[in-house]
């Protein structure tokens, strides 16, 4: 009998599977297997059962070690095709598929034997205390089963995690939970949104639809957000479900953890409950695939694969036949699309409406807190506040000779943490020390941009009489920071619990009142085609949280584009209103769903071979109905440069499979290989940029700031201005931000191909005043294509190839 074995190393160069020689009923699909191979010895799974193999049978080898736990088959075919869908490799995706390591435990077990004998006071209360776990009284226990009055055992042991304890309401299922069961129950395999407001009973739905399919005897997964900031919905099923239901989670020890796996794979626990990982989760016999708050970006997988845990749930239910529901206040627009859709329309069991969202003009505001939020804070007794920028500036530039301080290994500024004492990456984690002076010119005055958390924190605390509680990144380190806040926020009489977008998780306080989302364009800023769809998101998320309670409440926006449609449909709680004209505006520009994005990243110390990499796939995919867009020079990250490219296809398929051979290392020569990284996945974002024109800049005709994506026209201003910068350019996301209008680009290559650009007619936002150090030959080029002279083009192009070529 002949095993196809898949290494599983990490390296794209090795394209099993590979055979090996094994004797019938040894192994079978999904065994994990020790493998020899070359002078190495590997772990492997076996993906497929074969008579005969193409080897000559000298040259096969037997594994040598099975090992007893293997992975379910229906597991193994879903990381196969991950390896193909997100352009990874088998063993990649297997990786995520595979048992945790660990075994079980096993503890001693005492039970009475019923006989009798003579016992004294402490014994007596020991024996009263079995049959349980020996623990600690093991030696007295062995002495009393020496005298025959106990028996002692060995059991497994489960390591269970740690749950918030919840109660259990048994509730009558309103009429639109009742419908909304009704119709998940009448269509097996099928695919259904709830889509309603927080405290509309979505959970409840989802614990009878849960239990309707435990009843038909089968299994259920539920995909929650980060745990820690959603603990309810876990709480919930394990307060309904008890040891039935599993939990899957990155902070269980390795021992929870196997234990949580083995007893989903035993069919011991057939409920698994976690974060997008849970999607692997060994559940047999699916029935039932639940994915709550469906918008949330943490089911995106940020390293490869990068697999989107919702698109993989879709997946295994149609593998399984089983029934997806996923369900959220603020249902992403491709869901609305795709699937059907059911509506819990109110707030049940005596919950309030949805508090008023009163949207506040921060144009030409000198402070980050308008006089209105300011006075709210104030009079209220519990609130929340929303700034999605952590730290305590967000760059810092040089008065006199416009220095920005950057990371050194990453083209992006650093972000000033000032109870850290440090400058900071928010991107790769380099830290240096806050800079007193200018290293560069000697200059004392270096400005400080912006307000994040920390700042805000600060201010807060000067103006109000009421405790700051900070939910960040930096403030929610370890894993029990966030609990331990949220409980202590929640106990506390008055209190404003700030932080990023953190705080409009799940929670539930009733006793809140008041929420106020400050700076709400640093979503819509974001150069990514769901800048819309988050910020409508994040606004309404907010607004669920506030006025659960009896009081009621109300909602604070402050912005600096108040008319954004995602802001004004947020402030009406216009659901249908904003995915109605999201949807139309994706369909115009040939967005999901209407098309699908590919992204490939090349990344190499140096730029030539990145772009050469990039270039040479890009010149490779030749796909109909695929628009390839690059490639493009991305910010340096880690020290590597980057370029991208993106695919807008509506060949899914193909386009995936081109691309996914493109990139296969097969493609390149072994030194091309070793020079570059690839990345692939769906989804844009990290490209826009500014330019700045300095005229005394004799160095280079330009300088460009580090990465902006994020920073408002306001903050461009007060940049060029504090480093004395005749004008600058800002890239078409800026200026989608900016100005409203939908422009799309994907980079900045320099000064002149920007003009280029904007030449070209493609909606570019230019503002500058030509410095007179740039080349005499592009000067007045780039002043008639300023004064809007498209004729120019050709000449501009050319002239730029000749100083390339130079
Ligand atoms: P969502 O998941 O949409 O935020 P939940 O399912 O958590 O809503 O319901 C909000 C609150 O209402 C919870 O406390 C829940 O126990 C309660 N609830 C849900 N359905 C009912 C019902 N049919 N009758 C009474 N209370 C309900
Ligand atoms: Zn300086
Ligand atoms: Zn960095």
């Amino acid at each position: 009998m002949i095993a196809r074995v898949q290494p599983l190393t990490t390296t794209r160069r090795l394209t099993g599977p590979f055979d090996y020689l094994v004797e019938d009923g040894d192994v079978e699909v999904g065994s994990l297997v020790r493998i020899p191979f070359g002078h190495q010895r590997l772990d492997g799974v076996v993906v497929g059962l074969a008579e005969t193999s193409d080897m000559p049978d000298e040259k096969l080898v037997a594994p040598t070690a099975v090992r007893a736990d293997s992975i379910p088959r229906d597991l193994v075919e879903l990381a196969l095709w991950m390896a193909e869908e997100y352009c990874s490799t088998p063993a990649r995706a297997l990786a995520l598929v595979t048992p945790p390591p660990g075994k079980a435990k096993t503890a001693f077990w005492a039970e009475p034997t019923g006989a009798d004998g003579r016992v004294n006071d402490n014994q007596r209360a020991l024996l009263d205390r079995l049959p349980g776990l020996a623990g600690d009284d093991l030696a007295a226990l062995r002495r009393l089963e020496k005298r025959g009055l106990v028996e002692i055992t060995q059991r497994v042991a489960r390591r269970a995690p740690r749950t918030n304890a919840a109660a259990d309401h048994t509730v009558e299922p309103t009429a639109a939970q009742v419908d909304a069961l009704a119709a998940i129950e009448a269509a097996p395999g099928e695919a259904h949104l709830l889509h309603g407001v927080t405290g509309s009973g979505k959970t409840e739905v989802y614990l009878r639809a849960a239990a309707a399919a435990l009843e038909r005897g089968e299994g259920v997964i539920a995909l929650v957000p980060e745990i820690a900031l959603t603990p309810q919905t876990v709480a919930r099923f394990a307060a309904r479900f008890g040891d039935t239901v599993a939990l899957l989670h990155s902070a269980l020890s390795e021992g929870e953890r196997y234990d949580e796996w083995r007893r989903l794979r035993s069919g011991e626990a057939r409920i698994a409950v976690g974060p997008r990982s849970a999607v692997f989760a060994p559940v047999a016999n699916l029935g039932l695939v639940v994915v709550d708050e469906e918008h949330d970006a943490s089911y995106k997988q940020e390293s490869d694969p990068r697999y989107d845990a919702r698109h993989v749930a879709a997946y295994r239910a149609y593998q399984s036949g089983a029934r997806l529901l996923a369900g959220s206040a603020t249902p992403r627009p491709e869901s609305v699309y795709s699937m059907r859709r059911l509506r819990l329309p109110a707030r049940v069991a005596g919950g309030r409406d949805l508090p008023p969202v009163r949207v506040l003009d921060m144009r030409g505001a000198q402070h980050s807190l308008h006089p209105e939020t300011r006075r709210a804070l104030s009079a209220s007794r519990k609130s929340i506040v929303l700034l999605n920028r952590r730290g305590w500036s967000n760059f810092l530039t040089c008065r006199s000779c416009g220095k920005a301080w950057e990371c050194p290994n990453c083209d992006v500024a650093l972000v000033l943490h000032r109870a850290e004492g440090a400058l900071s990456c928010h991107h790769c984690g380099h830290r240096e020390r806050i800079p007193t002076r200018c290293d560069i010119c000697g200059s004392l005055s270096v400005a400080r941009h912006g307000a994040g958390t920390e700042r805000v924190e600060d201010e807060l605390q000067r103006a109000l009489e009421i405790p700051v509680f900070r939910l960040d990144a930096d403030t929610a380190a370890n894993k029990d920071a966030v609990p331990e806040l949220l409980a202590r926020f929640a106990a506390a009489p008055t209190g404003l619990l700030l932080g990023t977008q953190m705080v409009a998780k799940g929670h539930d306080f009733p006793d809140v009142t008041l929420g106020v989302v400050l700076d709400a364009d640093a979503t819509l800023r974001f150069p990514d085609f769901r800048a819309e769809e988050r910020t409508f998101a994040l606004i309404s998320q907010l607004a669920g949280r506030a006025g659960r309670g009896p009081r009621g409440g109300r909602v604070l926006v402050q912005t600096n584009s108040p008319e954004a449609p995602s802001i004004a449909a947020a402030a009406r709680h216009d659901a249908d209103g904003f995915l109605k004209s999201e949807l139309e505006r994706r369909r115009a520009h040939h967005y999901p769903p209407f098309a699908d994005l590919i992204r490939v990243i090349t990344s190499a110390v140096d730029a030539a071979p990145a772009r050469a990499a990039a270039v040479q796939i890009a010149a490779a995919i030749d796909v109909p109905d695929t628009e390839l867009l690059g490639p493009a020079p991305l910010f340096r990250l880690r020290n590597r440069e980057r370029y991208q490219l993106v695919l807008k296809t509506t060949a899914r398929a193909e386009a995936i499979q081109a691309t996914g051979e493109k990139i296969n290392a097969r493609h390149f020569s072994e030194a091309e290989r070793s020079s570059f990284g690839m990345d692939v996945h769906a989804g844009l974002s990290e490209t826009s940029g500014i330019l700045a024109v300095r005229p005394d800049l004799v160095r280079s005709d330009y300088k460009t700031l580090p990465n902006q994506a994020g920073r408002s026209l306001e903050e461009l201003r007060e940049v060029a201005a504090s480093a004395g910068w005749q004008g600058y350019l800002s890239s078409p996301a800026s200026a989608t931000a900016a100005y409203g209008r939908d422009v799309e680009a994907w980079w900045i290559e320099g000064f002149a191909d920007l003009i280029l650009r904007a030449v070209r007619g493609e909606n570019l936002f230019v503002h500058a005043r030509v410095p007179d150090t740039v080349p005499p030959e592009v000067a007045p080029l780039i002043e008639k294509a300023l004064a809007g002279e498209p004729s120019y083009e050709g000449q501009l192009a050319s002239s730029l190839e000749r100083r390339r070529n130079r």
